[in-house]
């Protein structure tokens, strides 16, 4: 297309578009959560307080002499209070994956992220980092202020306290996570003594420094951008699952009001604009905007608005845990809580109770015991004195109980057969042995070719723990 000329007879060229430079990087607006007391805070206190016990906790626990919790990857070994599994147990660990999916997606149907706003690691020690912060520099007001404040020796020795107690309680985290893998009691003293081995070094660091970034520094980034399970939450809900919700109804229109006034007659709704909700939001959001994936349900707004209810005279609960059918219909709690029990979670329910009585009932019923037969395929069968018939296997003993123990081999299935090896061995505790065996039959016993055996392998001391396992002697 010709550009059109001016009324000198030059060419007149298109003005260039304006350029606007847009990033596709979100800068993060630092959030400055105010402390937040009440019912639900509670219940997130008593969460932090028992899982962290649990954690710091558990590693120093002592059973039978040895580390009560170990995962002793070296040695192939997992000491679980009285039980020791090994790589072949690795179906209970699968258990423990299933019954901990299926706990999710119980929990959160039934009420929302519930795990992120109580239990989830991320939010723990975020928590945890806060209180110290607080401690340290003050509550939100205060930490504004110093931060608006020009570098000084003051805010220096604030921010270096804070930072020094952070990176203490993250290394103590990480030390505990090593002390998992290696006898935390040989792992203190060579911490103190600077002489812990490569491996346990840097994954004491990484875990550490870990700790101290998400808590201390990403925080609510990890949740909003780092965190799958907050993408796929969505797919568990629906209209009938609890989450934090704003009573819009109720609340609107919003406005300042002293207490007295009669709000009702000047067209106000109960939300008294005090932006307290808000601005004790870790995720620094609005919850009166509406459900958002950055909020992590840790019902501080809950707690929080129910004390400016409180002070104005108010009924508690203009932000509650809710469903979208309940606020769409104006359901009161029972009715809410009635359509809790839906097919969906009795689905979960039902699955769940039984993946947890199949994995209880599995390590009730586990026999101490594994065997495994293997025939040996050098001689696969082979003549003897007197005529008889001999194979050779190899059999691996696998003592799971912390204490020895003296097995009997036998063998049947074919007639005449006999354990014509030593048929009693002695297995050390947990630990395994592999024992060659020589099994025979009399001359003419058996025709050619292969035949069903079966090997029993029963504990002397106790009869009770017994094995059995299904091979073949050939007969060439
Ligand atoms: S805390 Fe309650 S009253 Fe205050 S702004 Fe939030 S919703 Fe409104
Ligand atoms: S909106 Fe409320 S429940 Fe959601 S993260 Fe913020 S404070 Fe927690």
């Amino acid at each position: 297309m010709n550009n059109p000329l001016d009324a000198t007879g030059a060419v007149v060229r298109p003005a260039p578009a304006e350029e606007l430079e847009q990033t596709l990087y979100e800068v993060r607006r630092k959030i400055y959560p105010r402390a937040v007391h009440g019912w639900f805070a509670g219940w997130r206190w008593a969460l932090i307080w028992l899982t962290q016990l649990l954690f710091y906790g558990t590693a120093w626990l002592q059973w039978n002499g040895r580390q009560a919790v170990l995962f002793d990857v070296a040695a192939r070994k997992f000491y679980v209070l009285g039980f020791v599994f090994w790589p072949q147990d690795f179906i209970y660990l699968t258990g423990l994956l299933v019954i901990s999916a299926l706990s999710l997606f119980l929990f959160t149907a039934v009420g929302g992220r519930l795990w992120c706003g109580y239990a989830c690691p991320q939010t723990v020690y975020t928590e945890i980092f806060m209180w110290i912060e607080r401690k340290i520099e003050g509550d939100r007001q205060a930490r504004m202020r110093l931060d608006a404040d020009p570098l000084g020796a003051r805010k220096v020795a604030l921010k270096a306290a804070k930072h020094a107690v952070w990176i203490a309680v993250g290394l103590w985290t990480g030390f505990t996570f090593v002390g998992y893998f290696t006898p935390i009691r040989e792992l203190l003293p060579a911490v103190l003594a600077f002489s812990t081995g490569p491996w346990e070094t840097f994954w004491i660091l990484f875990y550490g420094f870990a700790t101290y970034g998400n808590a201390g520094w990403m925080r609510e980034q990890v949740c909003k951008y780092m965190c799958p399970y907050a993408r796929f939450q969505g797919v568990m809900f629906d209209r009938d699952t609890m989450t934090v919700t704003y009573d819009e109804r109720r609340g609107e229109p919003r406005g300042a009001r002293s207490r007295k006034a009669d709000y009702k007659a000047a067209g106000l709704g109960d939300c008294v604009d005090c932006t307290m909700c808000v601005q004790v939001c870790p995720t620094g959001i609005d919850i009166r905007k509406g459900l958002q994936y950055e909020c992590i349900g840790c019902a501080a707004c809950i707690d929080a608005c129910d004390q400016v209810m409180d002070k104005m005279g108010y009924p508690r609960g203009l932000i509650r845990y809710s469903t979208e059918n309940a606020i769409a219909s104006g359901w009161d709690s029972r009715a809410m809580l009635k359509r809790i029990v839906r097919p969906r979670v009795l689905v979960y329910f039902a699955v769940l109770l039984a993946v947890v009585a199949a994995v209880l009932g599995s390590l009730y019923l586990r026999i101490p015991l594994k065997v495994d037969v293997l025939r040996d395929r050098a001689s696969l069968s082979r003549e003897v004195e007197g005529g008889k018939i001999e194979n050779v296997y190899r059999l691996q003993l696998m003592n799971t109980q912390e204490k020895p123990h003296r097995y009997r081999i036998a063998v049947s299935g074919l007639d005449t057969i006999a354990v014509a090896s030593e048929a009693e061995v002695e297995v050390p505790p947990a630990s395994t042995r592999q024992v060659p065996v020589r099994l025979r039959i009399d001359p003419g016993a058996a025709g050619k070719g292969a035949h069903g055996i079966e090997i029993e392998v029963r504990s002397v001391d106790d009869p009770s723990i017994v094995a059995r396992e299904k091979s073949v002697f050939m007969v060439r």
